[in-house]
């Protein structure tokens, strides 16, 4: 079998994972990105394309889907590999270089690794119903692929965390109703995002179904007629709805990660913040993935933390080059 050769193979193509190409890139360092779904971004592009986001750097606002597009603009003059809808499973390590093989048999020799896997392999918590199924992908959603489908329309939001509620808060200027159903009298969303609902529901845009849980969804050919939620008290409602979007938040498993023998503190890699290597030479962590004192889950922490891997990985797989630090400005764009 043909082995894919790399200088840095990098697991996760999320936000992090992607701007590591640009900072290997810069340094003349060519990159493999392996993720196991079908398409890259990670959480921006798997759970809130179409939201905007206020924190990064000289955009007031940007989409999260907008921000994935721009950095795979920029890192297409590094012309990396992408391995998608795979995972990395097995890791082996042979004089200081490592092979790793993805569940669809793929082998890469790389001289490093720089591990972006966010929370992991991750995939959302579903409501337990047994028929769910069913409906997935048609009147139910996990995360929101074009909001334009909700226009007009009957939406139920289950959950009582910041995604439920920044979405009901999204949606309700376009769509008919918005039932917004959870299972405690408090919600875990920020206190803002509470008053903003509250006041949706004095304007009628907004119906709070609270405290219920969801029971049971009925309909046909993955087209939901009815959702019924289910009072402590087995009282029930009745609901019709067009869609479901159940907001648990989400199931993360560093799933083969764990096996590579490195130190791990709550389902997080612990790296040396200097140089984002982990407890294993050569094998480096950025983004949500890792952790140290202070360690902050943001998009432009990741960014910063690709620089330090990045610059790292240099140093590992030329000991004896010195590094000279350059601005982009004065270097422009190393092309590969
Ligand atoms: P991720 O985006 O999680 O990407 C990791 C990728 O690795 C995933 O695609 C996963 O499939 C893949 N992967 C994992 N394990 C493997 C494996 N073994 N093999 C192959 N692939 C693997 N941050 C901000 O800075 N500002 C915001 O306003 C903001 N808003 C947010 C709103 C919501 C609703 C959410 C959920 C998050 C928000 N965040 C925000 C957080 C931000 O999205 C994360 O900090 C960021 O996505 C982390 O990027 P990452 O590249 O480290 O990981």
């Amino acid at each position: 079998m043909k082995k894919i050769e790399t200088d840095v193979l990098i697991v996760g193509a999320g936000p992090v994972g992607l701007f590591c190409v640009f900072e290997l890139g810069q340094l003349g360092l060519k990159s493999c990105l392996v993720d196991s779904l079908n398409e890259i971004g990670g959480q921006c592009t798997a759970l809130y394309p179409e939201k905007p986001i206020y924190d990064i750097p000289a955009y007031t606002k940007i989409s999260a889907k907008k921000l994935i597009e721009k950095l795979d603009s920029q890192i297409k003059p590094f012309k990396p590999t992408f391995l998608l809808d795979q995972t990395v499973e097995c890791l082996m390590e042979k004089k200081e270089k490592f092979i790793l093989k993805t569940s669809k048999n793929k082998l890469v020799n790389a001289k490093c690794i720089i591990i972006a896997a966010g929370n992991g392999v991750f995939g959302p918590n579903k409501p337990p119903l047994s028929n769910i199924e069913k409906f997935e992908g048609k009147s139910v959603f996990y995360s929101i692929p074009d909001k334009s489908i909700f226009k007009k329309k009957k939406v139920a939001i289950a959950g009582g965390g910041n995604s439920a509620a920044d979405w009901a808060i999204e949606l309700a200027s376009t769509t008919k109703i918005i039932y917004f159903i959870h299972r405690r009298k408090n919600l875990r969303a920020a206190p803002n995002s509470v008053k903003e609902l509250e006041k949706l529901e004095k304007k009628g845009k907004v119906k709070m179904v609270i405290p219920y849980q969801i029971d049971s969804l009925k309909g046909t050919n993955g087209l939901i007629d009815e959702l019924v939620v289910r009072h402590l008290t087995d009282k029930t409602i009745h609901i019709k709805t067009d869609y479901l979007l159940p907001f648990f938040g989400l199931s993360s498993d560093l799933g083969p990660i764990k096996k590579w023998e490195l130190k791990i503190d709550k389902n997080e890699l612990t790296i040396n913040q200097s140089t984002c290597e982990t407890s294993r030479k050569g094998i480096f962590a950025v983004g949500d993935i890792c952790t140290y004192p202070g360690k902050l889950k943001l998009i432009l922490t990741g960014f910063s933390e690709a620089a330090i891997a990045s610059q790292s990985c240099y140093k590992k797989i030329f000991p004896e080059k010195k590094l000279h630090f350059e601005y982009s400005t004065t270097k422009g764009i190393n092309k590969l």
